[in-house]
């Protein structure tokens, strides 16, 4: 027999909370392992977990009705098992639909405290100053080593769970009375919002031979939240200039070399449906086209610059097209040999 999960607000009333059920998604009361009076208690309806955000307690329906009753884990589960039957109504097996991402300040505070807990391997390190980067951008800018393992996965998805709700922010899903985290691993690559915050997070895989870039997604796991095009903007935000390019790590080793030039990074050539918002935040006046030179013969290249195109005249931002040495393949391989040379 599978193991069953319990509706988080029957069992919290089954309990003796005072729980009103209007449909939310979350319900705030008193905690009733503190004694807080802040309703800093959340119950959440679609992981049916518990947090208190004074004591830090915090689990599944089973444990709120074992540590409300003190019954066993095992006994209250048996409890709640026979309960069901007669009391709790029976969900069709469902499957969450597509969730929303979480908003921007609540994902860029999981994201940040993410990368605060892992370190950026030697290889990766040399890696980015190959590519350009001083140690001092590299710090700046928050790249991280995800490395391999479920256990390095789930100890990290445990430490932010107990301090966050994950709830919607991509990457991470609950599966077996926990939270967890997507399995690509490799350069963790922030990709920031106008106003410099995480707003999602790329990983470079390494040794990957198709799709080298992954966005950290939770899409089509349990509680699971999918990732957005979210657009990378690097370099000096009140600049009116601003140069259009592909990848966040593109962008962030030619705005160095260019002495902080605006750079507005999509995550694919075809990935423009955030362009509008960015540049309307930003302000910017006129814009350059600057994607691979080496990829500009491609039908696919060339569709997706009409494309951009068509989105910037809605914005009424003049567009001009950046060229250079085709030799080098990206803007970024190009300023890279000017600097050397
Ligand atoms: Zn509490």
């Amino acid at each position: 027999m599978g193991y069953k999960t319990f509706p988080i607000l029957t069992v919290a009333r089954r309990s003796g909370l005072p729980v009103e059920d209007r449909g939310q998604r979350q319900v705030h009361i008193n905690c009733p392992f503190c004694g807080d009076r802040r309703r800093r208690l959340y119950l959440y309806t679609d992981t049916d977990q518990y947090h208190c955000f004074h004591c830090r307690a915090h689990g599944n329906a089973v444990s709120l009705y074992a540590r409300r009753t003190g019954l066993t884990y095992k006994d209250a589960y048996h409890e709640l098992l026979e309960d069901s039957v007669l009391h709790f109504p029976q969900p069709a097996v469902q499957r969450p639909p597509e969730r929303e991402p979480a908003p921007l300040d609540r994902r860029d505070a999981v994201y940040r405290a993410m990368l605060g807990l892992l370190p950026l391997s030697a290889a990766h390190q040399d890696n980015l100053l190959t590519r350009g980067l001083t140690d001092e951008a590299i710090r700046q800018n928050g790249y991280r080593t995800l490395g391999y393992g479920k256990e390095l996965r789930d100890h990290l998805a445990a430490q932010l769970s107990a301090r966050f709700d994950l709830n919607g922010i991509p990457g991470f899903f609950y599966a077996q009375g926990a939270w967890r985290m997507c399995a690509y691993s490799g350069l963790l690559v922030p990709v920031r919002a106008a106003d410099g915050r995480v707003q999602g997070i790329q990983i470079r895989r390494d040794n990957a031979e198709r799709m080298k870039y992954a966005w950290m997604s939770g899409a089509g796991k349990p509680y699971g939240t999918g990732a957005r095009s979210w657009i990378h903007v690097a370099g000096d935000r009140s600049r009116k200039e601003a140069v259009i390019t592909e990848g966040p790590i593109k962008g962030d080793v030619a705005s160095l070399l260019t002495g902080g030039m605006l750079f507005i990074c999509l995550p694919g050539v075809n990935a423009v449906s955030f362009l509008h918002d960015t540049l309307r935040e930003l302000r910017v006046t006129q814009v350059w086209e600057a994607f691979d030179m080496d990829k500009r013969c491609s039908p696919q290249v060339q569709a997706a610059v009409i494309r951009l195109r068509q989105e910037l005249k809605k914005t009424g931002i003049p567009c001009r097209m950046m060229a250079w040495n085709p030799a080098y393949k990206g803007i970024d391989d190009f300023l890279v040999m000017r600097q050397s040379a």
